[in-house]
């Protein structure tokens, strides 16, 4: 299997929802889920703001992108799909200054 795939993420991910039988114990339940993406994205920050190394940064990354792919699965949507789909929005964006940093976005207001 090609490892750099999206579907190969996704049949790993698939498998280890099913391992743990997810669908019927509570595992793909989406207020749930949202909750541990929460907690993984402040391991994530907490990588930054505690000055931890570039792999343990890489790991906490892992951890949601794993959580992300299974929310696909949860919810029953084509995430592959929809990154494209955004990807093509966000290259049509306006970038712009804001406080310093670039914002790329709609800037509607
Ligand atoms: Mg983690």
């Amino acid at each position: 299997m090609n490892r750099d795939s999206y579907q190969a993420m996704l049949a790993a991910v698939q498998a280890f929802h099913d391992k743990h039988d997810f669908r019927n114990t509570g595992g793909e339940e989406l207020v749930y889920r949202v909750a541990l993406m929460a907690e993984e994205l402040g391991e994530i920050a907490a990588c930054v703001t505690k000055g931890k190394d570039r792999d343990k940064l890489a790991e906490e990354c892992a951890d949601l992108f794993i959580l992300l792919i299974g929310t696909a699965i949860s919810a029953d949507f084509d995430l592959n799909r929809a990154f494209w789909d955004k990807m093509e929005k966000i290259m049509q964006r306006e970038s712009k200054m804001v406080d310093g940093r670039i914002r790329v976005s709609e800037f509607r207001d």
